[in-house]
């Protein structure tokens, strides 16, 4: 009696050519394979870097928030002051900043190139200039 064999044809998963012998094969050959992980890891590098553009453009618009406050001349030990609502109101966004500062009393500033801001706990942000962060 013979013995039935019911296997589904599998194909190679980079030519989509039909595939014989092991049944755990996914490529035709070496060349095959490589050039499906090579495909792939281009694919995800590509994919983790989908974001970056508007990123740049986040960050870009903190900085032109922060150079309309005229923060340039301040003294290291100088801030201006404003409402964080008023601040979020044009756009800005907190979540991105190129560098960050911690200062001697522990306090940490974000910064935008040379441009640094930290919010106070009522409300308030503070912005000062730190032309040290923009150096590289
Ligand atoms: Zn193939």
């Amino acid at each position: 009696m013979p013995t039935l064999r019911s296997e589904a044809i599998k194909h190679c998963e980079n030519c989509g050519k039909e595939l014989f012998g092991r049944t755990d094969k996914r490529f035709c050959n070496d060349g095959c394979r490589n050039q499906f992980n090579r495909e792939k890891a281009a694919r995800e590098k590509q994919k983790a870097h989908d974001n970056l553009p508007e990123i740049f453009k986040i960050i870009k618009r903190n900085y032109e928030i922060l150079q309309g406050y005229s923060l340039k001349g301040l003294h290291e030990d100088e801030a201006i002051f404003t409402d964080t609502w008023r601040l979020k109101e044009q756009g800005f966004n907190f979540k991105f900043f190129t560098s960050q500062v911690i200062e001697r009393d522990g306090e940490r500033i974000n910064c935008c190139f040379e441009f640094g801001w930290y919010e106070e706990v009522s409300s308030t942000c503070s912005m000062v200039y730190r032309p040290r962060q923009a150096k590289i």
